[in-house]
């Protein structure tokens, strides 16, 4: 895994998991946060820990923004905070950034900013959430837009001793599957005539309705 940079700006709940995560994981991490308290708690977790506004420019322009790989705005409540920050964010030429939404009406401005991706961490959380208390086939689930996920699921019993090839998932559903558990094998190239066992996980990614309508 090659050792990235991060910048995350706001060490609420969100930031701060993020922050704590990557740095474990062996990323360079810088947090900056207003609140000391904040950024005392997080001095020997991350790479660096700095106590300032976001909003204030100087503050933006001395981070060096243009050479971290990802730069990420944890401000959720603060809306004119994560705004304004990430507008300045965008003119210094960060390279990719991902910023945290609370509302739609949030999230609509920053992708009208440039902003790289918009999260909504507590509606997607409990979305996915959602999904996987009903149904029972469902065992992980990465979100990967609003309406996309991959999904890691039982195969249903309609499945068992059937082909792909018979099964043609992508025509009649729309889903890809990209790899089937069976006990401790794994398969990460399925083919047309490779054939599903009861008690098989399959890892798929689709449409949320489409991967809905494959359990129903
Ligand atoms: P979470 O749900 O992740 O706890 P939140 O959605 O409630 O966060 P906020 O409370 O608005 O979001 O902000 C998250 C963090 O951002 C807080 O720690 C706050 O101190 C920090 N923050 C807010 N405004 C600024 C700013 N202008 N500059 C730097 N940090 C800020």
């Amino acid at each position: 895994m090659r050792r990235k940079s991060f910048a995350v700006i706001g060490a609420g709940r969100f930031g701060s998991s993020l922050a704590v995560t990557l740095s474990e994981m062996g990323h360079d991490v810088l947090v900056m946060d207003i609140d000391e308290k904040k950024i005392q708690g997080l001095a020997d977790k991350v790479t660096h820990a700095l106590q300032a506004d976001s909003t204030n420019e100087h503050n933006i322009k001395t981070l060096g923004i243009a050479n971290f790989d990802v730069v990420i705005v944890a401000i959720g409540v603060e809306m004119q905070a994560s705004i304004l920050t990430s507008l300045m964010l965008k003119e210094l030429g960060a390279k990719y950034i991902l910023a945290k939404a609370r509302t739609e009406q949030h999230g609509k401005v920053l992708e009208r900013i440039g902003v790289d991706r918009v999260v909504f961490p507590e509606r997607d959380m409990g979305a996915r959430l959602a999904r996987q208390l009903t149904d029972t086939h469902v065992l992980d689930c990465i979100d990967l837009s609003p309406d996309y996920s991959v999904e890691e699921l039982m195969a249903p019993d309609f499945m068992a001793g059937k082909s792909l090839q018979e099964l043609n998932l992508r025509s009649r559903y729309g889903i890809n599957l990209i790899a089937i558990r069976s006990g401790d094998r794994i398969n990460i190239s399925p083919l047309a005539g490779d054939v599903i066992e009861k008690n098989d996980l399959l890892i798929v990614v689709g449409k949320n309705k489409d991967l809905d309508r494959l359990l129903q």
